[in-house]
């Protein structure tokens, strides 16, 4: 979708701090971070809702989750993580590309986001 933040940073026209990538799901640094290391994983494919996300996409996608959330608490030292989607504008979904969050959490970091 072409005004899609999500989608020009999977095609590379909008800048993202990359992580990681697979077939069909990107990971990168979430630009207004909750924490050091705050992640969002999305699938490269424009896809509003959880919902509308085609099988195989989502399996790629919550594998690539699966395999980043260690990754990203070794990264940042951090203790554990809140992993989370906001699904739909009343959720707080601001971004209407389905994305997954990876928040690092530290003991005594004053509460959840
Ligand atoms: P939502 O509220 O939709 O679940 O979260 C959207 C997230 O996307 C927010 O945490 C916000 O900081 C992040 N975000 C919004 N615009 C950009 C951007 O242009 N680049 C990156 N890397 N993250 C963004
Ligand atoms: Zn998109």
């Amino acid at each position: 979708m072409s005004d899609c933040i999500f989608c020009g940073i999977a095609a590379r026209d909008i800048h993202g701090r990359i992580v990681h990538e697979t077939e069909h799901s990107l990971a990168f640094l979430d630009v207004n971070p909750l924490a050091p290391g705050h992640t969002l994983v999305v699938p490269k494919d424009h896809y509003a809702r959880l919902d509308d996300l085609p099988d195989e996409l989502s399996a790629d996608l919550f594998r690539t989750v699966d395999e980043l959330v260690p990754r990203v608490e070794d990264a940042v030292d951090a203790d554990a993580t809140n992993v989370g989607i906001n699904n739909g504008p009343a959720a707080g979904q601001e971004v209407e590309h389905v994305h997954v969050h990876i928040v690092p959490r530290f003991e005594d970091d004053g509460g959840n986001p």
